[in-house]
């Protein structure tokens, strides 16, 4: 059941724009952030892996930051977790034993014209003990998305083998990943994706090349085809995931 569900999703995914499982990836990172804020920011075992990261990355914060905003009035939940983290951070920070170099071994050392290198001496700070926990969840997630996009694949079912054509397809790192699941286990599904992508890329390098010459003076009466125009839209999604509808982004300040 579980496994028909996962087709299920990873079908819904591949009608959409962007990576499949960079797809499912931000979704099970949403929903493990939306249902954290509501059953677990009191509990410290859920709590402990986002002490240990000193709290989410700068995307998950922001979409944890996102989601209580847009489900509930005030931020408790974010006020809950980093009042807790700047409390840590406070012990680690006061816990620093900072040395004199003024008298200390180094001065020594620069005195009798062998001071080491500073990158070998320099002491390791603030180290996390974990990584995001929402990033190491969407990486699972990921991996799972994958793993049934290979047996779909392998059961060579010509709807899904449709589908997956007509999608945006693998973006570079989950078809790498996707490779590496693959191994040796099913040489026709690793042909399959490594053939897709490979027309796909050379379809879209074809009017990248067209895009510059058409932009040049001299073939300005050239009319450029929609194709043409999108090309580097789905080679930008095939290099991070996103739709290419992301790609409208205006630069704001930091
Ligand atoms: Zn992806
Ligand atoms: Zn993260």
């Amino acid at each position: 059941m579980a496994f028909a569900l996962s087709i299920v999703k990873l079908q819904e995914a591949l009608e959409k724009p962007g990576c499949p499982a960079c797809r499912l990836e931000y979704d099970a990172a949403v929903s493990s952030i939306d249902s954290f804020l509501w059953e677990n920011t009191n509990d410290p075992a859920v709590r402990k892996p986002i002490n240990d990261a000193y709290g989410f990355c700068q995307q998950h914060t922001r979409m944890f930051v996102a989601k209580e905003m847009s489900t509930s009035g005030p931020v408790l939940g974010v006020n809950i977790i980093y009042a807790l983290l700047a409390k840590n951070v406070v012990r680690d920070l006061q816990g620093i034993h900072i040395r004199d170099s003024s008298g200390g071994w180094g001065s020594f050392l620069s005195r009798l014209g062998t001071t080491p290198a500073a990158g070998r001496h320099r002491r390791k700070l603030l180290v996390p003990a974990g990584r995001c926990p929402i990033c190491v969840l969407a990486e699972e997630s990921g991996a799972d998305v994958l793993a049934t996009l290979i047996e779909v694949l392998s059961a060579k079912e010509e709807p899904f083998l449709t589908a997956y054509r007509h999608s945006s397809g693998l973006c570079l790192q989950h078809l790498r990943s996707g490779l590496e699941q693959l191994g040796s286990r099913d040489a026709e599904v690793a042909k399959f994706l490594i053939d897709d992508a490979v027309a796909r890329l050379t379809v879209q390098r074809e009017g990248m090349l067209e895009y510059l010459r058409k932009h040049n003076w001299e073939y300005r009466d050239e009319k450029m085809t929609p194709e043409e125009q999108t090309a580097w839209l789905h080679t930008l999604t095939f290099f991070t995931g996103l739709p290419e509808a992301k790609f409208d982004y205006k630069l704001e300040e930091f």
